[in-house]
This record gives C-alpha cells, structure tokens and sequence, in this order.
C-alpha cells in the first residue's frame, strides 16, 4: 500500500473505550418462546407496519403478523405459534408509540405454511425474498434492507462491506456470529454480490477479534477469484470504527459527503448478522423471528449470549439468563454508547436489538455537568469533524441556519464528545436536541 493510500485510510477522532468483551466467549444460548410476546408495529426506519391479524386470530411461526404498503418498511412476523389476545398501543425506547400484536403462545410452535425457501431467479426476485424475510439492519440501525440493495445508480455499487467491526463495548452478537456461523457469512455475502453485480466483498473486523479473523479469512480464501474477491480487513479497534461512514473511509478510503449515500460512493454496508441471517433465509425460508442479544452489565449474575424470540419480554430474557446480582440502576437496549435507556424491563426485543446491558449505581455515577473550559477534546474526539461546542453556542441562539451550517445533521450521536468531556456536558443531547431544531425548521420551510 502506497503512503497515500495509507493516509487515506485513516480515520480522525473516536475513543479507546474499555472493551469489556466479557462475553466473547460465551456460545449462544436458544431461549425457549416465552408464554406472551409482544410484537411492536415499528421495529425499522421507515413507515411502521399495520397489524394483519386481529385479537382471537390463531399464528403460527413465520406468519406475517404486520405489513406496510409504504416504501419504505419492513414486513414483521410472528416467532410464537398461539392466540392474538391484544392489539395495544407500546411506547417504544425512543418515545414513539407504535401499535403492538400480544400472542399467547401455545407451546406448540407450529409453522406456517408460509415458511419455504424462496424461489430466486433474478434481481427482482431476489429484492422481494428479502422483502418477505422482514430482514432490516440488525447492527442496530433498523434500515429496511430491500430499500439498502436498490441503491439509485445500481452499477455504481463495486465493494460490499460486510460490517463485523463491533466497536460498541459488551457486545459480542456480531462476533459470535462471526464464530458460530462463518460459513453463512461467506454465502450471503457471495449471493450480495452475485445479485449487486458487485466486484468484492470486505468483511471488516476489528483486530481484536483475531478468532474472527482467522475464521473467516480461512474460508474467504477458498471462494476468491479474480474479479469477485473476497477478503477479510483487520481494522484498527478504537470507537466508533463500526459506524457505516468511519468504517468505508477505513475500508476503501472513500469519503461518503454530506448529504450522500454509501451507494453514491459504490459501496453498500452491511452487518454481519444481516448477511448471514439472509443466507439462512434463502435455504429455509423462515423469516426474521428471533434475535441474538448480549446480556451483560454489572448487574447481571450470568452475562450470556441468548437467541430469543422478537417480543419476548426483555425482563424474561434477563431472568432466562440467570438473573440479576445486583439492584439495576440503568437498563440499556443496545451497548453503553448508543444503546437507549429503558424505563422498563417489560419492553419486548426488538429485531435491531443486539444488546441488553444492566448496570448498577457505582457504574453510572454521573457528575453535574459544569461549564465548558474550551480544551477542545471534544472536537478532536468527533469523527465527523464537528465542532460540538459551537454548536451548541449556536443551538442556544435558536440559529438554526448555523447549526446545519456547521453540519450537526450528520452527527451520528455515537457519544465519543460525551465521553471525553471534562466537564461532563450533555453533549449528545444537546446534539440531538439540535438535529431536531434543524429538521423542524426545514419542515416548516
Ligand atoms: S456524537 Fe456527534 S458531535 Fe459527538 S463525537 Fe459523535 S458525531 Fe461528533
Ligand atoms: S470537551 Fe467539554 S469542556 Fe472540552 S471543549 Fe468540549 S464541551 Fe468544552
């Protein structure tokens, strides 16, 4: 690699989090169904779903449970076989309310007659199979991803990146995948690529998953060719290396601009779950219904890995995997950087759910924030070359002009100003608080 290249594929900003892989080793343990799921209506970006299925209706595993005719959504189905008993209204994690579908289960877990490899002979069908398997980002994202693969300008797209970077500290969903089922990952990866028309695959992890690494390499090794290569990147571990445009600029040296697609810069990313749970689906046909979460944290006597059915409670998840050891003082969905804080433990897993970390008091102490003393960590911790400080100056003004000026909608709210300030500031919030000022402004423009 030249010296331009090189410095091409560095990335500024991020943070060296503490790790805390304490899971890395544990294999995934299979949750029986729970007695109730509940199935929320809006587990994507995009349009939520409307039930398809009314209380007193009889489901059975794999049946479409809610579906949208929107563009932009994602069918949802059914993991329990058993009695709808309830459509009820669910406040979500992000204080959105959503329609959600109670099943009783029967213990039974019948399938559905629905439940069959799809047939795929070209493009269009291979778009609809992937549809029908309700599969969207399961990195976290929620992205439906029918809608990632029809990129605009198709022929554009050469690299698909296959994001197995898990930078998020505790969370090992990505990587045990990366250990369990390698060979799926290869697969997926080959029919993305087959259908996309794509010229190679790069199949990011961070290098402090060396396991990973060598167990996929093995087999990328034996499916490579000229033309349709397929190779694993070692990427530097530091925060937030897996987030979509830090890991193409590291992967390719591509920079995604403002306002742009990864497609727009021939690159289409996705997480390692996603892709191998789609080669799954192309054999067996048996849409997205069940889930792999970290369940860690200080207060959890027994951090494991557990594959649970999409609605299960996440309380019974957490008592499946042994229970708590300690009082929680804070409940996450998702890792302690971007993961959202829960008000209650009776919230059902979600499809982009990868993670449920319970910690105690001693964890999260948070100081008061005091007054910014302008040493700038922030701004050299930010990968997307932000200014947060002034940003904020700017926020408090109401100066929405400026905020999009100095590009808060492209903050990714990965948390790395956060956590290096000093001062302990809001900084994130304020962010949020910010992109929210700016999209409303430009709604009632
Ligand atoms: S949360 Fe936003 S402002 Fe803060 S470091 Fe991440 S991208 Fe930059
Ligand atoms: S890190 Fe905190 S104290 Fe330092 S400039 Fe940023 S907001 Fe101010």
């Amino acid at each position: 690699m030249s010296l331009k290249e090189w410095l091409l594929m560095q990335t500024r900003g991020g943070v060296h989090a503490p790790h805390c892989k304490h899971t890395a080793e544990c294999e995934t343990i299979v949750m029986p169904p729970p007695e109730r799921v509940i199935i929320a209506m809006s587990q994507h970006i995009g349009a939520p779903c409307t039930p398809t299925v009314k209380v007193g209706d009889t489901v059975l595993v794999g049946q479409v449970v809610g579906d949208s005719d929107k563009p932009v959504s994602a069918p949802i189905h059914s993991g329990v076989s058993g009695k709808v008993t309830a459509i009820s209204e669910l406040l979500l994690p992000d204080g959105k309310k959503t329609d959600a579908v109670v099943i009783e289960s029967d213990g039974e877990q019948r399938i559905h007659q629905s439940v069959k490899p799809p047939v795929v002979e070209s493009y269009d069908d291979f778009i609809k199979a992937v549809r029908q398997s309700g599969l969207v980002g399961l990195g976290g994202a929620g992205f439906p991803t029918h809608i990632k693969l029809q990129p605009k300008d198709l022929d554009k797209v050469d690299t698909i990146i296959i994001n197995a970077a898990e930078c998020e500290p505790y969370i090992t969903s990505d990587y045990r995948e990366c250990m369990e089922y390698p060979q799926d990952i290869i697969s997926g990866a080959l029919t993305v690529m087959e259908y996309l028309n794509a010229d190679r695959v790069i199949i990011a992890v961070e290098r402090n998953k060396p396991a990973a690494i060598t167990e996929l390499s093995k087999i990328a090794a034996e499916v490579t060719r000229p033309g349709h290569e397929v190779f694993v990147k070692s990427l530097p571990a530091r925060y937030p290396q897996g987030a979509e445009k830090v890991l193409i600029k590291t992967c390719t040296g591509r920079i995604v601009p403002k306002g742009k697609l990864p497609a727009d810069v021939g690159c289409i990313v996705m997480n390692v779950n996603s892709i191998a749970f789609l080669a799954r689906y192309l054999k067996t046909g048996m849409p997205l219904v069940d889930k792999r979460l970290t369940v860690d944290g200080s207060a959890i006597s027994h951090p494991k890995n557990v594959r649970a059915v999409i609605g299960t409670p996440i309380r019974d998840v957490i008592e499946f995997s042994g229970g708590t050891k300690n009082k929680i003082r804070k409940l996450l969905m998702g890792g302690p950087m971007m993961g959202i804080a829960l008000m209650d433990d009776g919230l059902p897993v979600l499809k982009q759910n990868n993670a449920i970390i319970a910690m105690t008091e001693d964890d999260v102490t948070i100081n008061e924030p005091s007054a910014c003393i302008r040493c700038g960590r922030c701004v050299k911790a930010c990968p997307m070359n932000l200014a947060p400080p002034t940003i904020e100056a700017a926020y408090m003004t109401d100066d929405t002009g400026l905020q999009e000026k100095l590009g808060v909608t492209t903050c990714m709210e990965c948390g790395c100003c956060s956590y290096v300030c000093p001062a302990s500031r809001r900084i994130v919030q304020t962010m949020r608080l910010s992109k929210q000022a700016v999209s409303k402004s430009k709604s009632k423009s």
